[in-house]
């Protein structure tokens, strides 16, 4: 089955927003056991629109559309889908109750411009939208179905899985498999040295990686038919990275880490320097992370780090506010200040400036206290201020997993 996909909107061509509906798109698709053979992006132009859809439509099974669904002047999909097919709009009525039905649920008047999202092209099927007003729709140009779907991503992403993808797997030969491995702390070079010979030559089952920093991915796809070999062979890998391995599939970090802490029982504080409360962040976005994490200390400025968690301004004076004996202090003062079992701590250097010859920008100390120890790192990481946080943020994540 040939499918594409076409983006509708100015701001993709201007750069100011990131067309993540195709990505998100492609992989259901590809989960599906079809493929996206082509992917176009298009301005908010009749004419564009038409002559695209006109393209797709002749040399596909089936295409996706997002965008442009819009009650302002600005959006001319359904006029572009009208041109393409040959037919004039004509108005859904269940479209517009259930516009009415939307703004009347947040106490909106019903504004005449609305009136446009409840014109389609004749011969629509409509294609229900229960988080926004905007109603997709579906027709058929020649052999292919088209579907039109919003541009907000979180509506198209709904839309896509109870309407489209459930009558495109009518028609779809068994849907591929894949196990996605989450990876933390090795290269992509030394993966692939670790994972050489892990799968017999001719084995049925496709080996790619994913760089998602700081996170690297290796995602393993076969035919549903080959799901036994598929996951003989993930065993194979698991077993040669299981020290980097922290997560699959939709699992996180953030959720593997909420899963222990609240099966072991114990109690967590922080002290934050560089990344300024990121972690807490991280933490506290899983729900029920109140059973574990006590409170998190952004100290910033050397007096908060005395102040708030009691680190002596000696050490301070002494050793300067990134260095292990200052991590340490941090981590000890945050636990006795909170009651907490475990209390982690980053201090610094994120960059631009700061840095030294002896402590260079990436020049961060992280450590992690408990009743009767605590364990201390120095890490030089590399990168601009933002992955310097990033990666501080994720590797102090991993500290409390191991
Ligand atoms: P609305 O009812 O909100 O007007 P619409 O179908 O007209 O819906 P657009 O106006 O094209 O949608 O887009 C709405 C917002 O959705 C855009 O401002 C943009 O932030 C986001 N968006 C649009 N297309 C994409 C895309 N391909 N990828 C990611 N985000 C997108
Ligand atoms: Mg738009």
């Amino acid at each position: 089955m040939r499918v594409a996909i076409l983006s509708i909107g100015d701001e993709l061509l201007t750069g100011e927003v990131t067309d993540t509906n195709a990505s998100h798109i492609a992989g259901r698709i590809y989960d599906c056991g079809a493929r996206v053979y082509r992917h176009l992006t298009v301005p908010d132009d009749e004419e564009a629109i038409a002559q695209a859809l006109t393209e797709l439509a002749a040399a596909s099974d089936a295409v996706i559309v997002t965008g442009g669904l819009g009650p302002t002047p600005d959006d001319y999909t359904a006029q572009g889908a009208a041109r393409a097919a040959g037919v004039e709009l004509e108005l859904s009525q269940t479209a517009l109750e259930h516009l009415a039905e939307f703004e009347k649920r947040i106490a909106r008047p019903l504004h005449p411009a609305n009136r446009r999202q409840a014109l389609f092209p004749k011969g629509f099927r409509l294609i229900p939208n229960p988080l926004g007003t905007a109603c997709g729709f579906g027709i058929t140009i020649g052999q292919a179905e088209l579907f039109f779907l919003p541009g907000v991503p979180y509506e198209m992403e709904r839309m896509l899985a109870e309407t489209v993808l459930p009558e495109l797997a009518k028609r779809l030969r068994a849907p591929w498999r894949r196990i996605t491995l989450k990876l933390f702390g090795i290269p992509e070079a030394a993966i692939a040295e670790r994972l050489e010979g892990a799968l017999p030559a001719d084995a049925p089952v496709q080996l790619a990686y994913c760089v998602k920093y700081p996170e690297i991915h290796v995602i393993l796809r076969a035919a549903a038919t080959d799901a036994q070999l598929m996951e003989e062979a993930a065993g194979e890998v698991r077993k040669r990275l299981a020290q980097y391995l922290f997560a699959e599939d939709e699992d996180t970090m953030d959720c593997v880490l909420a899963r222990l802490l609240r099966e072991s029982g114990v109690t967590l504080a922080l002290a934050e320097s560089c990344t300024g409360g990121m972690i807490a962040a991280r933490i506290t976005a899983v729900a029920g992370s109140s059973a574990y994490f006590l409170e998190g200390n952004v100290t910033y400025s050397n007096a908060a780090k005395s102040r708030m968690i009691g680190v002596p301004p000696e050490l301070i004076e002494r050793h300067g506010a990134v260095s292990a004996e200052v991590a340490r202090a941090m981590a000890q003062g945050a636990r006795e200040a909170s009651g907490s079992d475990l209390a982690l701590s980053v201090t610094g250097i994120a960059g631009p400036d700061g840095g030294t010859p002896e402590k260079p920008v990436g020049t961060v100390y992280i450590a992690l206290a408990d009743a009767g120890s605590c364990r201390i790192e120095r890490c030089n990481f590399q990168g601009d201020r933002d992955r310097v946080r990033s990666i501080t943020c994720f590797t102090a994540l991993n500290w409390l997993r191991e």
